[in-house]
């Protein structure tokens, strides 16, 4: 088995890029070669702005480059929780946002002919117990009548639309989230930016942050510096204490993915019908979806506080696969590979500009191959000045989180919490 993820195995348009060597200037630099980071050079390119993007490891090494590649509507919490929240109006303004990031990557992609096996065909949200399919239910009416949004549920009898799974006993249908190889997306954004003038520093780790007397801030990296007017940090789950007011306010998740060997078209096609994302209502969930090479490409939670071996997580994620579909028995894991989701303590993303002039965005929990495309295109608006970055997720200060060198132990006590929340209910 390959310890390497199948995007990578199956990456197209990969180009060398150099390390920075030496002192150089921009007007914007980005730390962080992800989504969010890619699509700020972007669209900050488009409108003429010099960028340089500086990456610690090759585009696409976070969680870009390595996600289940589901494009979803919505977030971690429900809609009905987020009314709870922060009331209806904040809630709806909510929705629209994840609906128009997905209406983005589609019009990127689209314009630009990327080839990133984009399908807009929905998702599922599979229901474990009878009790989900109430609680989807629930979700259903108050979408529809607070939102004016539809979604479809189906019961256990309608399952075969869907999947060939006992497993699961209903779910929710969405026709608006979209699936894609994330890897070759986050290539091509790459690409995009550069050929817009953008420059990508790759091997390239920032390492110490310092603003000047004339207001430029100074980036030192692992061989050189970049000084710049505006500085955009992205680094999400895989921030270190770089800038200590965002990486205290990221809680780091640990996820972990499998894909099988190429399956025969019709079992697959018997197995999952339609190109859509998968995620279930488990508290330690399972994604899964099939891929444009006939693989099925399955995730579930990863490590905390290293207190299981990587090998059982993965022979247990495998397991996992199995239950839900037993017909799949027999087949090779190709490829097995882990990245780290970013959660912040309100379980919804966070964008804005610090005091010290940081813009910031992280904490997609698990909806970033959706949010960060639009997120780096609001950051890019919010550093224009253009007005147009107003959104309801916008923060001006951040509260570190209490005890947070704890978090490792405080993630697995929660995972513990919700195996057992999963059996009970
Ligand atoms: C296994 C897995 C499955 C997932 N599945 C899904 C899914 O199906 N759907 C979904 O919506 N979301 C999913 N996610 C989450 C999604 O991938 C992220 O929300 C999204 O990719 C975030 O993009 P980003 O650009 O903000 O961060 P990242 O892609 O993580 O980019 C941050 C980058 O910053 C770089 N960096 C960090 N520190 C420095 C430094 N000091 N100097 C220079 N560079 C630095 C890192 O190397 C990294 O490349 C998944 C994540 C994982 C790990």
């Amino acid at each position: 088995m390959k310890q390497l993820s199948l995007w990578e195995a199956t990456e197209k348009g990969r180009k060398h890029r150099e390390k920075l060597v030496g002192d150089q200037t921009c007007e914007v630099v980005i730390v962080g070669g992800g989504f969010s980071g890619l699509s700020a050079a972007y669209h900050l390119q488009k409108q003429g702005y010099e960028t340089a993007v500086l990456e610690k490891g090759r585009i696409g090494s976070g969680a870009s480059g390595k996600n289940g590649g589901q494009i979803l509507t919505g977030y971690v919490l429900s809609m009905s929780k987020l009314i709870k929240k922060y009331g209806l109006p904040t809630a709806k303004q909510m929705l629209q946002l994840t609906l128009d990031s997905i209406d983005l990557i589609e019009e990127i992609v689209k314009k630009n002919n990327i080839s990133c096996g984009f399908h807009r065909e929905g998702h599922f949200q599979a229901a474990y117990k009878p009790a989900h399919v109430e609680w989807l239910k629930r979700e259903q009416d108050v979408l529809q009548r607070d939102f004016g949004y539809e979604v479809k549920i189906i019961g256990k009898q309608e399952m075969q639309q869907e999947l060939d799974s006992s497993f699961y006993t209903g779910g929710s249908i969405d026709d608006k989230s979209a699936i894609f190889h994330p890897l070759n997306y986050a290539l091509a954004l790459a690409n995009l930016a550069e050929e817009q003038g953008g420059i990508i520093y790759e091997e390239t780790e920032a390492l110490q942050l310092a603003r000047r007397p004339d207001g430029k801030i100074k980036v030192t990296t692992t061989e050189g510096s970049l000084t710049a007017d505006q500085i955009v940090l992205v680094t999400n789950a895989y921030s270190d204490d770089l800038h200590p007011a965002i990486s205290r306010s990221v809680i780091p998740v640990e996820s972990i993915m499998i894909a099988t060997e190429p399956l025969p078209p019709d079992l697959l096609k018997r197995l999952i019908k339609k190109n859509r994302g998968i995620y279930d209502t488990k508290n330690l969930l399972y994604y899964f979806r099939k891929t444009d090479d006939h693989r099925l490409a399955f995730g579930g939670s990863g490590r905390t506080a290293g207190r299981r071996e990587a090998k059982q997580l993965f022979s247990q994620l495998h397991d996992g696969m199995i239950r839900v579909f037993p017909d799949l028995k027999e087949c090779r894991i190709e490829y097995q590979w882990s990245g780290k989701v970013a959660f912040t303590k309100e379980k919804v993303p966070y964008i804005g500009q610090l005091d010290d002039g940081t813009h910031f965005a992280f904490g997609y929990a698990g909806h970033g191959a959706a949010m960060s495309t639009l997120m780096g295109k609001l950051i890019a608006a919010n550093v224009m000045k253009t007005g147009e970055g107003k959104n309801p997720l916008e923060k001006t200060a951040l509260t570190p989180i209490p005890f947070y060198h704890q978090h490792a132990k405080a993630v697995s006590v929660m995972k513990h919490y919700y195996r057992l929340l999963d059996k009970l209910f």
